[in-house]
């Protein structure tokens, strides 16, 4: 199916396996990351001439005759004309051939997990990772008889050692959430692809503005698109992005079978918000900097955790793999859990809230709010740990909120 529109193909309806070719690297081939992001998928409509393209709100498409599909769309969970142009975007940034919108960052780990998968399988995880991840493999996909094993995958011989004759895939998240660990991409797709298993990374902190996954050797990266790529807090998304074509033809043919699509007006959204990434992440990581150098030196923290330090013990791979050291700072102060939960109640700029990535800065107790469902499993984080996701607000105003917050 031909969409005279874009020029690209659509999964379709009744088979959900018809290939999607994007225009991939070579179209945008020679541009800069910030000349992609405002314009691949964001061609001019042909109809009116809008610079920016339309929100197709719809679920159907007229036929000229039965099967007669004019821009080769014929149902929205299939394929929709917005979603199609948020996807372009997405696979040009991150160097894929195929990117897949969803209706959140969770729903595309799903399909996935359960695309590559099947009983008797087994995953490596991190020891660090959303709280909602490893409940997606604590309490979902473990009872599909998929097996997981905690690794340390700041080491990759740690990672090395905990790959079984049943592993599927390695999973990374750098950096970590909610520990900003770094784990060295290069070298874990060594480690991985010598096995004959896919490294999976969520890119989801640092935003392909930052780090470039797939360069690096890794199969597919993960996003919450609610986050950096997005860039508002106003949307809920997620993206899957692939190089190789078949696996993208698999991916496609189980989201359309699963469903969990994103509609017209959110990926409009993230279509909107990625022109703004690099912008964006300068910024973020600028005002991310200062913070964490002046928590550095505060009576009241007892660690910080920005891969941007000199003393982070994965500076050096994050200076390598990472352009800046994005916008997410945690930190442990004196006084233990009730210290903690005060300095998130003291907050006034940063409003006491879950998600990161957006504009505005917010803070969190992650052990009492997004890592919950990590209590009590390997992945717990400490109570006394707090979590920053630093906006993009003037600099001076956001330092002086954190020290009135710890007191
Ligand atoms: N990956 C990371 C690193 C996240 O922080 C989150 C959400 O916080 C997710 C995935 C899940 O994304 P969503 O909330 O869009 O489902």
């Amino acid at each position: 199916m031909s969409d005279a529109h874009t020029g690209r193909t659509t999964p379709g309806h009744t088979d959900g396996a018809t290939p999607a070719p994007h225009a991939g690297p070579a179209e945008h081939a020679g541009h800069g990351f910030e000349t992609v992001a405002i314009h691949a998928g964001n061609t001019p409509d042909p109809t009116t001439g809008a610079v920016v393209p339309p929100i197709y709100q719809v679920s159907t498409y007229k036929q000229d005759g039965v099967g007669g599909l004019r821009g080769g769309y014929e149902y929205s969970r299939s394929g929709n004309p917005t979603r199609a142009a948020v996807e372009e975007n997405l696979a040009a940034l991150e160097g894929g051939r195929r990117a897949l919108a969803f209706a959140s960052g969770l729903a595309a780990e799903d399909c996935l997990l359960r695309t590559l998968l099947s009983p008797g399988d087994h995953v490596v995880i991190p020891n660090d990772a959303y709280g909602g991840t490893f409940r997606l493999f604590a309490k979902v996909v473990s009872r599909w008889g998929v097996a997981w094993s905690v690794a340390d995958t700041g080491d990759p011989a740690a990672v090395r050692a905990a790959i079984t004759p049943h592993t599927k895939a390695v999973w990374v998240e750098t950096p970590s959430n909610p520990l900003l660990g770094i784990s060295d991409i290069a070298a874990l797709a060594g480690v991985a692809h010598a096995a004959g298993v896919k490294l999976v990374v969520d890119n989801t902190f640092a935003s392909p503005y930052l780090q470039q996954p797939l360069a690096l050797g890794a199969d597919v990266v993960v996003h919450s698109t609610t986050k950096y790529m997005g860039g508002h807090s106003d949307v809920v998304g997620g993206a899957l992005v692939v190089v190789d074509d078949a696996f993208g033809d698999e991916l496609a043919f189980h989201q359309n079978a699963m469903g969990a699509v994103a509609g017209p007006f959110d990926s409009w959204l993230v279509l909107r918000g990625t022109k703004t990434l690099g912008v964006r992440m300068d910024r973020h990581s600028e005002n991310a900097t200062r913070i964490a150098e002046m928590l550095s030196s505060h009576p009241r923290v007892t660690e910080v955790l920005y891969p941007g330090l000199p003393d982070h013990p994965g500076h050096e791979i994050a200076a390598k793999q990472m352009k800046a050291f994005g916008g997410m700072v945690s930190f442990r102060v004196d006084g233990g859990e009730q210290a903690a939960v005060e300095v998130c109640d003291r907050a006034r700029i940063f409003t006491l809230g879950e998600s990161l990535g957006g504009v505005e800065s917010l803070i969190e107790h992650p052990g009492r709010m997004t890592h919950a469902s990590a209590a009590g499993s390997a992945l717990e984080v400490p109570g006394d740990l707090v979590r920053l996701s630093v906006g993009i607000e003037s600099a001076d105003d956001l330092i002086a909120d954190v020290k009135q917050a710890l007191g």
